[in-house]
């Protein structure tokens, strides 16, 4: 039984046009035909759950997010099986990162099955936008939640819109990077809102990904924000390395978004010879091991592009330093692809990770 409404689009997008748009999607370019949306209001709680024809909004000006951003969101993907079976990658992780979120903006939490079922029932419904199971492609799934209560005061919000949209997204091959090690900004620090996935963490983030491009490098590898010393995270990936004696070694949780990725690589090390350690990880540490060796593979791990290589490291103090010889980790290699297969069903989903749509 559907958890929500459904009101159909009258003019769906022709079958000529989604084929042209499905062969070359690219990403956050075309955007399925309905999209889910359910209102909050303080005393009345979650309701009116429907899908409806993908459309503007409309918001009072003085909605609160407009003005101090209460929004938090999500990504997920849906994957084409080659039996053309649908499926979803551990969701429910989604939704418990999606409440964790929302408490820590002092949200409304939307019910887990909830979130779940919007997910689900959107899916199913535009499963034809799910690209064929060949090149990595899939329907990147966005569920975000803003406060759109018409008040200027600043507090809570009384009132929430939650809403889902699913975009085809094309095969991704990410290129090796280099990870800018920036002094000069920080992404989160104790008791701030770098565990939740809200969008003023990415706001924040620009300034630092552009002074990585200026510096040669795709990507910023933040340091705590009291000493840079530690390391934390990417602007929307996690971070890890393997050692010469088979760790795969990734920063503790506390400041960093818990990565569903970063948990599902972390379960599968043992399976490639390798044990998982979380613990507090220095700058010094990094370049220590860089430099004698230690250090054989790194490489950010997030939804996106599964895994990115990194093949070294740039910043003011020291300069550029490579990680091995400067070309993408075997081993890198083989958790990307061990990974890709259990989503897109060519690996055995032994951990019963696969949500079947
Ligand atoms: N860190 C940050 C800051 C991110 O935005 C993301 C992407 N959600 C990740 C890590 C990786 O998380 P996941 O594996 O759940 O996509």
């Amino acid at each position: 039984m559907a958890l929500l409404d459904l009101q159909r689009s009258s003019t769906p997008t022709p079958d000529s046009e989604r084929e042209a748009a499905l062969a070359d999607p690219g990403f956050g370019r075309f955007y399925t035909d309905h999209m889910a949306v359910v209102n909050f209001t303080e005393g009345r709680g979650w309701e009116n759950p429907r899908i409806v024809p993908t459309a503007n909004f409309t918001l009072h000006p003085a909605a609160a997010v407009l003005h101090y951003g209460q929004e938090i969101f999500e990504g997920l993907k849906a994957y084409r099986h080659d039996d053309d079976s649908v499926w979803l990658f551990r969701p429910e992780r989604n939704a418990r990162r999606f409440v964790g979120s929302a408490q820590r903006l002092q949200m409304a939490p939307l019910p887990e099955e909830l979130f779940l079922a919007s997910v689900m029932e959107l899916v199913d419904l535009e499963r034809v936008w799910v690209p064929e199971n060949s090149n990595e492609q899939s329907l990147y799934i966005r569920p975000f939640q803003i406060a759109d209560e018409p008040y200027l005061g600043v507090r809570e919000a009384k009132q929430y819109l939650y809403s889902v949209l699913a975009t085809p997204a094309g095969a991704y091959y990410p290129d090796p990077v280099k990870l800018w090690i920036t002094p000069n900004y920080t992404r989160a620090a104790a008791g701030g809102t770098g565990t939740a996935k809200c969008g003023g963490n990415y706001a924040a983030s620009l300034a630092a990904a552009v002074e990585a491009q200026q510096h040669g490098c795709g990507q910023v590898l933040y340091t705590d924000g009291a000493e840079h010393k530690w390391l934390e995270e990417c602007g929307t990936m996690n971070f890890m390395m393997i050692t010469a004696d088979d760790e795969l070694l990734t920063p503790a949780l506390g400041t960093i978004l818990e990565g569903v990725t970063r948990d599902s690589i972390l379960t599968l090390a043992p399976e490639h010879g390798l044990t998982p350690v979380q613990r507090p990880i220095s700058v010094d540490e990094l370049r220590e091991g860089l430099a004698s060796g230690h250090i054989t593979e790194a490489f950010a791990c997030g939804t996106a592009a599964v895994i990115t290589p990194i093949v070294g490291f740039n910043s003011p103090e020291h300069g550029e330093e490579a990680v091995g010889d400067g070309t993408p980790g075997a081993r890198t290699q083989q958790l990307r692809q061990h990974l890709l297969d259990i989503q897109y069903g060519r690996a055995a989903d032994r951990h019963g990770w696969l949500r079947r749509v």
